[in-house]
């Protein structure tokens, strides 16, 4: 495919959005010239195996391509790989990239995501402290993995507790170091996180909660452990930093776009600059599910779901973003699936049997069901969606009887 120096739509960050964005413009009839341009050398590929399927080994990196090679041939897009976007010229309709290249643009989507947020303290730097973002960052680690015994992870959101069960599969000896009194204290409520430091605990993890990191140890440059702020050191050859990321957004607020934490978009994913849309993990956005915050979600369903809408302005249909936010993380064999946003919520209702492993934790706000958690219950996550949707007031009582699927009390 000829590189050129113009694109009618130019997309940067060759992501699940960005990837989207482009296949999707193609659906819609798009004619005009297309480049996906990425700072990964890789061609699209899903982010989620990073942290379950691919990094224990189970998929080859070809099963987790977004598409097969032919497929951007054929629907000529135009792959940039490798190439970084250091600033944006909105006047000129221009962007410019690490190795000098100026490339124009009719309109311009910023997918660019995130880095991983790195440690401060002392030792954050050292060979063995890795970040799971990347194909890249997943590579490293496999291959220092069989010199490996003891694995620190710090950080217990969903990446940190993935990336656990896996080496805990692996049998590395591992332990998961918390700030926060709780796991997954971000995103979801009480009885989730209980259920899941259970979990790890049962499968030989050493999950502490409430600690605070004072450095990384090493020896000749190489991590050799933890020590945490009462002075207690955890021996360890690896260290997995999974505490957020820091949207990649400096070219663009550099280039005057509004935003602070991510970059400020409407419901037409439309930032402040002319022809300049942002969509997925960098995108600030009011989220009605967020009751109207500005928020950024970083899921695939948002990263997709928010590259259709620009696709779809493209091509002459309007049509805000108001998606139900869904997610999903696989840790050990439970699969959890929630849809709706839990932040907020003033009570909670459990559904099924915690001990059978296999429940729903359904949220509630003054009332209404906001968000389901779902733990190896597919059918409560398919059900609940309408829930959400309709923001339902449900009786408690009822939403806790499992033997009423969640289907009949839809307007019951
Ligand atoms: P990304 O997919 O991160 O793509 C952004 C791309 O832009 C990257 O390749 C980046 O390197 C590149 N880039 C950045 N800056 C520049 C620049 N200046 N120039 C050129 N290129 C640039 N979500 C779920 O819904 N379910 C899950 O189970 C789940 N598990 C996850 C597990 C892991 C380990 C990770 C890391 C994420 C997971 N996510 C999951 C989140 C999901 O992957 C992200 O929300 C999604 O990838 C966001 O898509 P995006 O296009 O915004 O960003």
């Amino acid at each position: 495919m000829t590189e050129h120096t113009s694109y009618d739509v130019l997309i940067v960050g060759a992501g699940h959005g960005g990837a989207q964005a482009a296949i999707a413009l193609r659906q819609r009839k798009f004619a005009g010239s297309i480049a996906l341009l990425g700072d990964e050398p890789e061609l699209p590929y899903e982010r989620p195996p990073l942290s379950k399927e691919y990094l224990a080994g189970d998929k080859p990196f070809e099963r987790i391509l977004i598409r097969p090679a032919a497929f951007w041939t054929e629907r000529e897009i135009t792959l940039l790989p490798g190439r970084t976007v250091v600033s944006v010229d909105p006047a000129g309709h221009r962007v410019i990239t690490a190795d000098g290249a100026t490339i124009g643009y009719g309109t311009l989507i910023w997918a660019t995501g995130g880095s991983p947020r790195r440690m401060s303290c002392e030792g954050h730097d050292l060979r063995g402290v890795h970040g799971v973002r990347t194909r890249a960052d997943v590579e490293r680690m496999m291959a220092e993995l069989p010199q490996v015994t003891r694995a620190i992870v710090v950080g217990g959101g969903y990446i940190g507790l993935e990336a656990a069960a896996v080496l805990t599969k692996l049998g590395k000896h591992v332990t998961v170091l918390e700030a926060a009194p709780r796991v997954l204290a971000r995103v979801a409520g009480e009885a989730l996180s209980h259920f899941y430091e259970a979990e790890h605990r049962a499968h030989g993890v050493d999950l502490r909660t409430g600690v605070t990191v004072d450095s990384i140890v090493g020896q000749e440059g190489t991590v050799a452990g933890v020590r945490l702020a009462d002075g207690t050191v955890l021996p360890g050859e690896l260290v997995i930093v999974g505490i957020g990321i820091i949207p990649a957004v400096g070219p663009l607020i550099a280039a005057g776009a509004a935003g602070g934490n991510g970059v400020d978009t409407d419901a037409l994913c439309r930032t402040t600059l002319p022809d300049i849309f942002a969509i997925g993990d960098c995108a600030a956005h009011a989220n009605s599910f967020a009751d109207g915050a500005k928020i950024r979600l970083e899921s695939v369903q948002n990263a997709n779901d928010q590259a259709t809408t620009v696709a779809k302005l493209l091509t002459g249909e309007e049509h805000p973003y108001e998606a139900v936010p869904w997610f999903w993380s696989n840790q050990y064999d439970l699969k959890l699936q929630t849809v709706g946003l839990s932040t907020g919520y003033d009570a909670t209702v459990v559904r099924g049997d915690m001990a059978a492993r296999s429940f729903s934790v359904i949220y509630l706000k003054q009332g209404r069901v906001i968000a389901l958690d779902c733990v190896n219950a597919t059918r409560d996550y398919v059900q609940g969606r309408a829930l959400v949707l309709a923001r339902a007031v449900v009786d408690p009582a009822s939403l806790a009887d499992a033997s009423v699927p969640l289907k009949e009390m839809l307007g019951a």
